[in-house]
């Protein structure tokens, strides 16, 4: 059969019963599984067979819905986490270590900022942030001898700038590293890219993925197109023997395409735990089976809203990549020529208060922090997420203080703009 068009995938990929079996993903919602001898068992522990033992390690629901999102992303292997979080720090982590450096474009996540910023710095891991919009004098500079890997967002959380995955790719394979990166807003519904160039692609299914605001969730996939070998010296944990793991080297005894995945599992999974629970796999996988038909939605509700807002009076400036006048319109064109994503961020003229007084007044967008949901909410950063921040702190790091996040859902952009305009007035 000749490869299944996406929305296909989204529905029926990673799970295909056999005669008899449940129509639907079984939630195999056991921490451990049977064997008949110790031998079989022992294969199992050697990665000699292929098989379940333990569920912190292995679950066959989670492994059902992580080899439908490695078909919607094109790779060859790929595993689920218990969030987005775990997600990015298992996909650094799997190839970096004390010593190690990676470089990050500024404009991601703030939870991943930290993590990268913070967090792994103490584990003696160094990092260099670079503008998306560096030049290529800049972006040269930011690597180093130790540089392990290369990491941005297709649309950054919450900046909205769109990420040059090909131009990146391209210095991260000049230095012999890997391109990971985080597409949670785009989904592959949108945007896939391993197309350009990308080698592990990681996700924060809490998002559009899941898109009912139901479970918490992460996953990684791997390209299999990074050659571990070719760069052996750089990437010791795939290349030389895991004592750890019998002596096992992924990279000869998996192969290109399932070295990044066995390790992240049989390793990081293993030592920090960080699983999704199989009910929570199960809820993702309802997610997407309707991703394909969610998105399209998303994308014409955020750019009709995007549109209105940019007309009205009260709108200081409109952040969305759909737009014409967007700074990052013409990189969306090329990565996302059918949209980006339902999340748009506006100014207020009044600041601080505006932006509060506003909110206050909306009936169908509720004050959340959360994105990508099947139901429309917003946030002012200035007084929740980064509330602890002066206006002038708030310009510096680039959020004005009459910022509004909304990320609009599934409901009629009708009514969207009707809640919007009632409560602008
Ligand atoms: C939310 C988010 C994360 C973190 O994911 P969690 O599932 O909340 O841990 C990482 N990257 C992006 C782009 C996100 O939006």
């Amino acid at each position: 059969m000749k490869e299944q068009k996406l929305g296909t995938k989204c529905v029926q990929a990673g799970y295909t019963p056999g005669n008899g079996e449940p129509r639907q993903v079984p939630i195999i919602q056991s921490t451990t599984f049977k064997y008949d001898t110790s031998e079989d068992m022992g294969k199992l522990f050697d990665l000699e067979a292929s098989g379940y033992f333990y569920t912190r390690l292995q679950n066959p629901t989670n492994d059902h819905v992580a080899s439908k999102i490695a078909a919607l992303e094109g790779g060859t292997a790929a595993m689920l986490t218990s969030s987005g979080q775990a997600a990015n720090f298992f996909a650094l982590f799997n190839i970096c270590e004390a010593g190690s450096h990676i470089v990050a474009s500024s404009s991601i996540y703030g939870g991943t900022f930290n993590l990268i910023a913070v967090t792994m710095a103490k584990m003696g891991i160094e990092s260099t942030f670079v503008s998306p919009d560096c030049t290529d004098e800049e972006l040269e500079a930011a690597f180093k001898d130790n540089t392990r890997a290369v990491f941005g967002e297709t649309i950054a959380n919450p900046a909205l700038t769109v990420f040059d995955i090909e131009r990146f790719a391209e210095a991260a394979h000049a230095h012999g590293v890997p391109l990971i990166v985080d597409n949670t807003f785009p989904t592959p519904v949108n945007c896939r890219p391993i197309e350009w160039g990308a080698d592990i692609v990681t996700h924060s299914t809490t998002k559009y993925m899941d898109g009912h605001g139901v479970a918490v969730g992460g996953a990684i996939v791997d390209s299999g197109k990074f050659d571990w070998m070719a760069h052996a010296e750089k990437f010791p944990g795939l290349t030389t023997p895991d004592e750890s793991y019998h002596g096992i080297v992924y990279a000869e005894k998996f192969g290109q395409g399932g070295a990044f995945i066995t390790k992240a599992t049989s390793q990081l999974m293993r030592d920090f735990g960080c699983i999704q629970s199989p009910q929570n796999a199960f809820y993702l996988n309802l997610g997407l089976e309707s991703l394909h038909v969610r998105m399209p939605r998303h994308v014409e509700n955020g750019q009709a809203v995007a549109e209105f807002l940019q007309k009205h009076p009260k709108v200081t400036a409109v952040h969305y990549p759909g737009l014409k006048s967007d700074p990052y319109y013409k990189r969306a064109q090329k990565y996302m020529g059918n949209g980006g994503c339902g999340v748009v961020s506006f100014e207020l003229a009044g600041g601080r208060k505006a932006a509060e007084a506003f909110m206050k007044k909306l009936k169908l967008a509720a004050i959340e922090t959360h994105v990508a949901d099947a139901r429309t909410c917003c946030l002012n950063p200035a007084t929740s997420t980064h509330r602890q921040m002066t206006d002038e702190q708030l310009a510096a790091a680039g959020i004005p203080a009459g910022l509004v996040r909304m990320s609009c859902g599934l409901e009629d952009k009708e009514d969207l703009i009707a809640d919007l305009a009632q409560a602008l007035e």
